[in-house]
Formats: C-alpha cells, structure tokens, sequence
C-alpha cells in the first residue's frame, strides 16, 4: 500500500508534531539566487559551510534522485522559564532551555519514518533535523506551515514561531498543502526590535551582527561595536521573537517535557558562571544545545558581557 497525507498527518500527531504540510518537491530557483546573493554579502559570516551544496539545497533530487515531496514537520518548544526570579544572570534563547532537539526530534521522525516503511515498504525517505543542504524553513513555508516573518522566522497563525523544523523527503506524491499569504503586514517590530541592527531588509539577517550568531557559531572575539547591546544573553538571542505580536498572542505550552528548563539551564547566573569549568561545563550542558558554543565559546563571550557597560 502506498503511503498518504491523511496517514502521515496521523503519525506526526502521534509523533508530538503540532504542525504538519505537504510540499511538491521542486527546483527553489527564486530561493537559490537569494541564498547565493546572502553568501556574496557575507551575510553568513563564519558559517562556511553554508558554502557548500548550494546545488544540494536548490535541487533536492540531488539528495535523492527519487524524491517528489517534502514532508515538513513542527514541534513547539515553549515552555515557561523556571529561573525568572532566581538571582540575576545571563540569558538563553528559549530553544536551548531543555534537552537538544535534535536528540528529541530525531527519536520521533524516525517513528515516523519506520510507520511510514511498514505501510509503504517501497517508501524512500531522507530525513534532517536542522542539519543537512535542505532549506527548511522554505519547505515548512511551501507546505503552508506558515509564512517567513520579517525576522526570517516561520510563523503559524494558531501557535507563532516557537516551533522547530524538521523536513523529510519521499518517493510518493501526497496531497499538497496551501501556502500561507504573507500577515506581517505594515508591522516592523522586530527589526525595531534588534539590539545590533541585524535585520538588514524582511526576511535577511546579516549573521556578522545577529546574537545568536555572535554568542554560538562565531569562533572568535566579539567586536567591540557590540558592547552594550547584547541585552544579557550569553548564548542565543530571543528579542524579535519575543517581541512578535503573533509570539505575544498565539504562544501555547508545548506538552513535550523534554523542552522544559533542564538543570535550570533557562538562565545562567553570574555566580555559576564565575564559578563555571570545563568538568561543570560538560556535566550541565551534557544534553543541552547549549554545549555547541564549547566551555570556551561560553566563557567568551561572559567575559564580554561582563565588561559590557
Ligand atoms: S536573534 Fe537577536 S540579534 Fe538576531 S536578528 Fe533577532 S533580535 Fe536581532
Ligand atoms: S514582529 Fe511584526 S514584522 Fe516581525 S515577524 Fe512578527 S509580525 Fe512580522
């Protein structure tokens, strides 16, 4: 038996994915000229890998010659901070409050995928969590999971933009999802918003200036330019999130316990961040996204924040 929308929007919903869509798999001419265009800019900043494969992330069927359809799934991560009143400290992008998503998310798209196999065995499927030359965010907006706000962020009418993206390809037509007209409308209150200017049109972040890119992927110092402006958050960066009127409105907890606050890694305070070695580093953070900015990468950039006046 082949496989269908209806059955896969079943095992998602089962598999703790809120949002669900079908995309055709076709060639992102119009999105491949935009990413080559953020690459010359250097918008990218230290990310050289987003160099490479720029073929791969136009032409899915480079990645499986077979593919007709994207599947592109959404978990909501919000949950409640824990620590709002505990002593003050440094911030963390809300994603990396709990457990590492991708552990969380691939446990769950492999469900899928195998229910998938067992109803359909000729079934071919490639599945990415956040990794891999797939452009996720334009296939959750192809499969009408939401449109990409101003921010650049996709957004779902009913829970906002604190979902996490995961997309899978396969071998079978299935009944494609409407794509969501664009409801940012005159609103700019994320770019407002950005401390360092990062948003530097709709939909474009120069990723030499957006926190999230200073305080994670950036392996060396951060400019002096930023002093004062990095608003407290040592790793991650939440503020044209936050300030989103469909976040404001529309956020619902998410009911997957392993996105609450582990370890009360919702905050780090200063004292534990003074007191902080690579031994702590590596038995808190053990299981959090958190440990991708390394023992050092954190206490550069507290360094940095503490001479932030
Ligand atoms: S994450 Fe922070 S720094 Fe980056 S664009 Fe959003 S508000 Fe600006
Ligand atoms: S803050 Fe306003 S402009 Fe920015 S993503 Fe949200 S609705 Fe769109």
């Amino acid at each position: 038996m082949s496989i269908n929308s209806q059955i896969i929007r079943e095992l998602a919903k089962q598999g703790g994915f809120q949002l669900v869509g079908f995309a055709k798999a076709e060639i992102l001419k119009a999105e491949h000229d935009n990413l080559l265009s953020w690459l010359d800019q250097k918008y990218h900043a230290g990310m050289q890998y987003m160099e490479r494969n720029t073929d791969k992330r136009s032409d899915i069927r480079k990645i499986l010659p077979s593919v007709k359809s994207v599947i592109s799934l959404g978990m909501n991560y919000y949950t409640k901070n824990i620590t709002e009143n505990k002593k003050p400290g440094y911030k963390i992008s809300r994603y990396a409050w709990g457990k590492d998503y991708h552990i969380v998310i691939q446990e769950r798209i492999k469900f899928i995928c195998e229910e998938i196999k067992k109803n359909d065995p000729e079934a071919e499927l490639i599945y990415y969590v956040d990794t891999g030359p797939v452009m996720d965010k334009v296939w959750a907006k192809k499969a009408g999971l939401g449109w990409m706000g101003k921010h650049s962020n996709i957004i779902n009418r009913k829970i906002g933009s604190w979902f996490f993206i995961a997309s899978i390809l396969v071998n079978r037509e299935l009944e494609y999802s409407e794509e969501v007209g664009d409801l940012c409308g005159s609103c700019t209150r994320c770019i407002d918003a950005c401390p360092t200017n990062a948003i530097v049109s709709d939909q474009v972040i120069d990723s030499n200036k957006c926190i999230s890119y200073l305080t994670i992927e950036n392996k060396g110092e951060i400019r002096w330019e930023f002093k004062g402006k990095m608003e407290d958050y040592i790793f991650g960066c939440d503020i044209c999130q936050d300030v989103c009127p469909w976040n404001i409105k529309f956020s619902t907890l998410s009911g997957i316990e392993e996105f609450k606050p582990v370890n009360g890694n919702d905050k780090i305070t200063f004292d534990e961040v003074n007191e902080m070695d690579i031994t702590e580093f590596n038995r808190r953070f053990s299981e959090s996204p958190i440990k991708r900015a390394k023992f050092s990468g954190l206490m550069r950039t507290a360094i940095f924040l503490s001479n932030n006046q």
